[in-house]
């Protein structure tokens, strides 16, 4: 295993969360039970077998490790990734990696798809994955990822197995799709971002940014520049239903200690305990 870059991984039912986050430094997520991954600030060693990723917008500390992986990929003979990105990314990223293409002599295969606010992306049968628009200095996409499931219409539920297989075979529809968001995330963000995707409060686990925590640090100013302060997060709290939410993205202007503090002074029950801070 090579130690190349910082990563925390958290537990939480099926899942694991893999990754790390620091305010203009780098910021890449990724969830190896779902198979994808969200930015790509860094690219540490043990990510490249994440095939599918999704950027938020084209801040360097969140996308400019793209090529290394893409590279990587290619050298480690696996299958071109498949890499969503805000739409009016794609077309400079396909010159950045012409460009970087000829400087390295390598290819560099995969496939970059663009991504608009209100996207639907069916990854498989079970999983979809929806866009929202955040409010950031740059245009920026937030991303939900629902588990699909079929299940019995209620008003078939008195029937038997041989009844319903017979209506299903007849080319009747038996079964309703519900949907679960298991996985939101914010990126960058200004508080509108998040109050506009309602599903990013019900997700099981929620990531967000919380990059100021000071009382020092002025919402207005922090508000301006696309970002969210603790002080968003109590005024919301009795909105997260989220089984578990991750607070990361801090400022490189505080250091761990400062941090805690000030979380558990605004927040001393941590959200019923669900609060996280990735530090
Ligand atoms: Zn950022
Ligand atoms: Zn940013």
């Amino acid at each position: 295993m090579i130690h190349d870059l910082p990563v925390k991984t958290l537990n939480h039912a099926e899942l694991t969360i893999e990754g790390y986050s620091r305010a203009a430094v780098q910021t890449y997520w990724r969830v190896p039970e779902l198979k994808l991954g969200f930015d790509l600030g860094a690219q540490p060693w043990s990510f490249m077998g994440t095939p599918v990723w999704f950027v938020s917008h084209s801040h360097m500390d969140h996308f400019m490790a793209l090529p290394i992986y893409v590279a990587r990929r290619r050298m480690m003979k696996m299958d071109p990734p498949t890499i969503y990105l805000p739409e009016h990314v794609v077309e400079p990223m396909q010159r950045i990696l012409r460009l970087l293409s000829r400087l390295d002599r390598g290819r560099l295969p995969c496939t970059l798809v663009p991504v608009a606010p209100g996207d639907e992306i069916e990854l498989s049968r079970e999983l979809v994955v929806t866009t929202s628009a955040t409010r950031h200095s740059v245009p920026s996409l937030g991303f939900v990822v629902w588990e699909r499931r079929r299940k019995l219409k209620p008003e078939l539920a008195g029937l038997s197995g041989d009844e319903i297989r017979d209506r299903r075979l007849a080319g009747e529809e038996v079964t309703n799709e519900t949907r679960l968001p298991q996985l939101a995330y914010l990126g960058d963000s200004a508080p509108e971002g998040l109050d506009a995707c309602p599903a990013m409060y019900q997700a099981r686990v929620l990531i967000m940014e919380v990059t100021f925590v000071s009382p020092r640090h002025r919402k207005d100013r922090i508000h301006k520049f696309g970002h969210m302060h603790l002080d968003d997060v109590v005024e919301r709290r009795e909105r997260f239903a989220n089984e578990l939410v991750i607070a990361s993205h801090f400022s490189t202007r505080y250091h761990a200690g400062q941090i805690r503090h000030y979380v558990e002074k605004a927040l001393p029950d941590m959200l019923d305990g669900r609060l996280h801070l990735w530090i």
